[in-house]
């Protein structure tokens, strides 16, 4: 019997895990850098043990430390979430020296899968289809390059070390061919510290769709059905969900078969993924497998009604599978999101920084949350930090059937709340109410394909949104008359006679024009009367007892909102409508975003990998000056207008704060 578990991870998947050994009541140990010592995970686990600096590969990829962690704690296993040292299979096998369980499959499975080259090799020789393709040795540029005319473009460069959509280029046609190469080999380096890299035709809008499979020490092993991952965004997943809308009985049996004779073939325990891509005649072909849990298991523990955490530590125990193949059925629909600190407006750009506030729903049988991160009703929450994955939560909902499940996610996002990094929320959202993603017309391109809907244009904010954030800002300053207490001496609002008599004025900006909404109350009235934009309003009014939220009737329209105030910036969320203003605060400092106009400058701290240009050199507008590398992507740097290079400041290898100027045009 396990009694204690050391959880080689951090952040949402450490919560994940000690979420389930709490109720096996098995004790828990964290690990934490310096950058987490303050974390939930820390927090909530019994026993927690500092392991080194912030950067992952000085403390959580570091394999010693952890396993002297589990002698200091006397851990009996080791859960490694995943990411991290998930799928290494010499940590796998330093814990098993060391006398502690790996909560994982065998070291030799890990290694059998670890390449997706000999990964491929291997499913060939047991008869798993597979997309065609070069997954050998040979690595010179100009028999890879020969090898992807053979295949025929679009083809797909992909790193064999890869994972999380990292080294991973489309190329269309023999002239991209080097550059793409050499970019791909590039980032799989920095991520993976191995640049091999295999081939693959680049299938046109294939559904990616993955199989679940478990076994246990015995080999008895099933499959716990699929998640439809296609919605994604530079191929990383963005929505999954189980099971795959419109798979065919006889589809979802065979691709369960084949991943089963997959797990088979490779003597494998536990919880593992073999994702498939599947096109529009369903046929199916083998992309890899992943030898460990995977962030999106929870939309199957829903489907399935098992936990797959518990189910693990039960096969690490050895016990024998509680249930055969015919045992399971698929109940209902989940789905879950990946909530990130990101920028939709610019290019997803990935955001850290401290969360100002966050407002998560309440989790029911039909909603969960899964997170690292605080909520922080009144205060500042956690940091999200620039050295991990920038993941708020994963927002999952069940429903009795797929529109069920749609109408239940969409619930849960209305009542989210996040300030402080800009995330995609709002993409979430719109995402849930596309038409042609309601009908389940999902590929991996669908995203692309939806930009127009998905990323319109900004609006300007309504008339409504200007009269919720002034109340909102009157409800901060705990001045605004409630209907409630209609009269009191102490909803006398004279203190605004500091503007003049008794009328205020707030002023907003909106792309260079300007709104005005002015907030009077005559003493003894319960209501303010409100103009917005010279458009009289009449308002009544009640905040909510144990949060900032407040009730607001506006013309006779009910609202629930809540106002957050950041210097200039509200964010006003109203009955799932979630709004950024732009307000002429008289108190905040000027915003110092303008400084960097007509300067390059790093988007986030990171790494210069790339100078394209030399000192002198005229380029055209669009044309890519320097690559930084910033949170294990590349992100490129391009001219925003022709001119001549006149400073560079930085060479290859430089770190970078965000914000440094990296190249000077004339
Ligand atoms: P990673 O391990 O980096 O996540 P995968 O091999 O799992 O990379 O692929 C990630 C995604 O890339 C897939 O879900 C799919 O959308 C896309 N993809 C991968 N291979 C192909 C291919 N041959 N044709 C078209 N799309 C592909």
């Amino acid at each position: 019997m396990i009694k204690k578990i050391l959880i080689a991870n951090r952040g949402e998947i450490a919560c994940r895990v000690m979420r389930t050994c709490q109720r096996l009541g098995i004790k828990t140990v964290a690990v934490y850098s310096e950058a987490d010592a303050e974390a939930l995970f820390v927090e909530i686990a019994d026993e927690a043990y500092p392991i080194g600096p912030a950067a992952a590969r000085e403390s959580y990829l570091v394999a010693e430390k952890i396993l002297d962690v589990a002698k200091r704690s006397g851990a009996d296993a080791v859960h490694p979430g995943y990411g991290f040292l998930s799928e290494n299979e010499e940590f796998a096998e330093a814990c098993e020296k060391a006398g502690v369980i790996f909560i994982g499959p065998p070291p030799a499975a890990i290694l059998a899968m670890g390449g997706k080259s000999e990964a491929k090799a291997l499913m060939e020789k047991a008869k798993v289809p597979l997309v065609p393709g070069y997954h050998g040795d040979k690595q010179e540029e100009k028999f890879l390059a020969d090898e992807a005319a053979k295949i025929g473009f679009p083809v797909l460069i992909k790193a064999s070390a890869g994972g999380g959509g990292k080294g991973m280029r489309v190329v269309e046609n023999a002239g991209q061919f080097s550059e793409q190469l050499q970019g791909a080999k590039r980032e799989a380096k920095a991520s993976f510290g191995d640049d091999h890299v295999l081939i693959e035709k680049y299938l046109v809008n294939p559904r990616h769709v993955e199989i679940q499979v478990f076994a246990d020490k015995f080999g008895n092993t099933v499959y716990l059905f699929e998640r439809d991952c296609s919605i994604q965004r530079r191929h990383q997943k963005v929505l999954e969900e189980a099971p795959a809308p419109g798979l065919s009985e006889a589809t979802r049996k065979k691709m369960g078969e084949a991943a089963v004779a997959a797990a088979k073939a490779i003597g494998y325990v536990g919880a593992g993924t073999v994702e498939f891509l599947l096109d529009a005649s369903e046929n199916f072909y083998f992309m890899e497998m992943n030898t460990r849990l995977q962030v999106e298991h929870p939309v199957t523990e829903y489907i399935t009604g098992l936990d797959l955490v518990e189910q693990q530590i039960r096969a690490a125990e050895g016990h024998k599978l509680p249930f055969t193949q015919a045992d399971l059925k698929i109940n209902g629909h989940a789905m879950e999101v990946r909530l990130y600190a990101e920028d939709p407006a610019n290019n997803f750009l990935p955001g850290a920084g401290q969360i100002k506030y966050l407002r998560f729903p309440t989790e029911s049988d039909a909603v969960r949350i899964d997170t690292g991160v605080r909520e922080a009703p009144f205060g500042d929450g956690d940091t999200i930090s620039i050295h991990y994955d920038p993941m708020i939560a994963k927002i999952i909902a069940w429903g009795k059937d797929r529109d069920a499940a749609i109408a239940n996610l969409k619930g849960a996002l209305d009542q989210t709340l996040v300030t402080g990094p800009k995330t995609n929320l709002v993409f979430l959202r719109r995402l849930l109410e596309s038409p042609d993603f309601k009908a389940g017309k999902v590929n991996t391109s669908f995203i692309k394909n939806h930009e127009a809907e998905l990323l319109p244009a900004k609006q300007p904010p309504s008339d409504t949104a200007y009269a919720l954030a002034v109340l909102g800002l009157l409800n901060d300053r705990d001045v605004l008359p409630s209907a409630q207490d209609a009269g009191s001496p102490w909803n006398d609002l004279s203190a605004w006679r500091i503007a003049g008599g008794d009328t205020e004025v707030f002023k907003f900006e909106n792309d260079g024009k300007e709104a005005v909404v002015t907030v009077s109350s005559k003493k003894g009235f319960a209501t303010p009367q409100l103009t917005v934009n010279g458009k009289p309003v009449s308002a009544t009014f009640a905040p909510a007892m144990y949060d900032l939220s407040f009730d607001a009737k506006l013309d006779g329209q009910q609202y629930n909102a809540v106002v957050l105030h950041d210097g200039r910036d509200i964010t006003l969320l109203h009955d799932g409508h979630y709004e950024e203003l732009n307000y002429l605060d008289p108190l905040a400092y000027e915003s110092s975003d303008n400084e960097t106009d007509g300067k390059l400058t790093a988007p986030m701290p990171g790494k210069v990998v790339a100078v394209r240009v030399q000192l002198g050199d005229a380029v055209k507008k669009g044309q890519p000056l320097v690559i930084v590398e910033a949170m294990k992507m590349e992100h490129t740097i391009i001219s925003p207008a022709d001119g001549i290079v006149e400073k560079i400041h930085a060479g290859v290898g430089d770190q970078v704060h965000e914000k440094y100027e990296l190249i000077s045009l004339k």
